[in-house]
């Protein structure tokens, strides 16, 4: 397994090209390893499927992986092995997490299955995940459990935030630079606005996993010349919600504040991606907690991510958002200089994965 992770590694996979490489590489090694597979192509995008125990009454687990990396340097594209690490662009990020599943797959008895398990993966994670993950689970590939193979230290990734965009206009009365207070200065409404937009409840709220949701503003856009008083300020918002949180309540808060101010301000909500929101009750991470417990002898630990990947899609076809999480294994560095994977975590996880998907919920 850990070879073929540093065959996957040497795959220059930070292009579509290169990535599509990669996984005509995993296809062709699940083949040699007596796997059946089935090679998508969305939009010159390839992906693969495999599936086990399909004849089965029960359930599905899917294991979701991306081959694709973010550019890194010539030589991260060489494996180096020191201790325990293994370094390389995409060791953690996450060939690791790709080539554990391969070889879980590989390994795992369909005869002692009751379920069903498949295997995913996919070209465009980092990027977007539009054409592969998103376009597989809008082609029925999805199931009620969803593991993305995500660096995540063997800990639980249960939750992650949504996303809100606000894109705001701010509209004020042009006058002349030496006469201001014969306008409305577009540009002092925004910054009245996002002065007292921190003081919002929904920005003081907080969950179990999360501290506060957050709030960043990313775009601002006003103001020609010196001696004109501006009439119009755009202003954007990227809101990262907590899964407790709903964004239309939110948006009216940001509307509400602009009455509240008596601006003239428009806005629109876009680009709402939902929260992931499973729960520590969840049946599936039940057995996950006590496969981990038994695999490395630490009480497993649950966190929220902050940002989303591609088990949003997933999720986002399941009952209320439930049912996709990460969990992966051990490194750091992952889009860094330093990239590496822990072996021995690979290995767990590994073993962990199998143990998982032949418990019956
Ligand atoms: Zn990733």
């Amino acid at each position: 397994m850990i070879e073929l992770l540093k065959e996957l590694i040497k795959i220059k996979s930070d292009t579509k090209e290169g990535a599509n490489e990669a996984l005509r590489y995993c296809a062709e090694w699940l083949e040699s390893h007596g796997q059946e597979v089935q090679v998508h192509d969305n939009l010159g995008y390839l992906m693969l499927t495999a599936t086990k125990g399909e004849n089965n009454e029960g359930d599905t687990i899917v294991w979701n992986g991306h081959v694709d990396v973010v550019p890194g340097h010539k030589e991260q594209f060489s494996p180096l092995v020191e201790g325990d690490r293994l370094y390389g662009r995409g060791a953690a990020d996450m060939k690791a997490g790709v080539a554990a599943m391969m070889q879980a797959f590989v390994d795992l008895d369909e005869e002692k299955l009751s379920r069903t398990v498949q295997l995913h993966i996919v070209t465009d994670e980092e990027i977007g995940g539009h054409n592969t993950s998103e376009w597989l689970v809008q082609q029925g590939y999805t199931g009620d459990f969803i593991i993305a193979g995500e660096p995540t230290r063997l800990k639980v990734g249960l939750q992650s935030k949504g996303i809100l965009h606000m894109d705001l206009t701010f509209k004020g009365k042009p006058a002349h630079g030496s006469r201001p207070w014969e306008g409305i200065n577009a540009i002092e409404a925004a910054m009245k606005f996002h002065e007292a937009l921190k003081d919002l409840p929904f920005t003081k709220e907080s969950s179990e996993y999360y501290e506060q949701p957050s709030v960043n503003l990313a775009k601002i856009n006003a103001g020609d010349r010196y001696n004109v008083v501006p009439e119009i300020c755009h202003m954007s918002y990227d809101i990262r919600f907590l899964p407790e949180q709903d964004p239309k309540e939110i948006e009216r808060q940001m509307a509400e504040l602009g009455e509240q101010l008596n601006l003239n301000m428009d806005y629109t909500a876009s680009g709402s991606t939902p929260a992931l929101t499973t729960s520590e009750t969840n049946p599936y991470i039940k057995h996950l907690q006590a496969v981990i417990r038994e695999e490395t002898d630490k009480e497993p630990v649950l966190f929220g991510q902050h940002g989303a990947a591609d088990t949003r899609y997933y999720a986002a076809v399941n009952e209320g958002g439930e049912g996709a999480i990460e969990f992966g294994p051990a490194g750091d560095d992952w889009h860094g200089n330093a990239e590496y994977v822990s072996i021995s975590s690979v290995e767990t996880y590994r073993n962990i994965l199998v143990a998982h998907a032949l418990l019956e919920v």
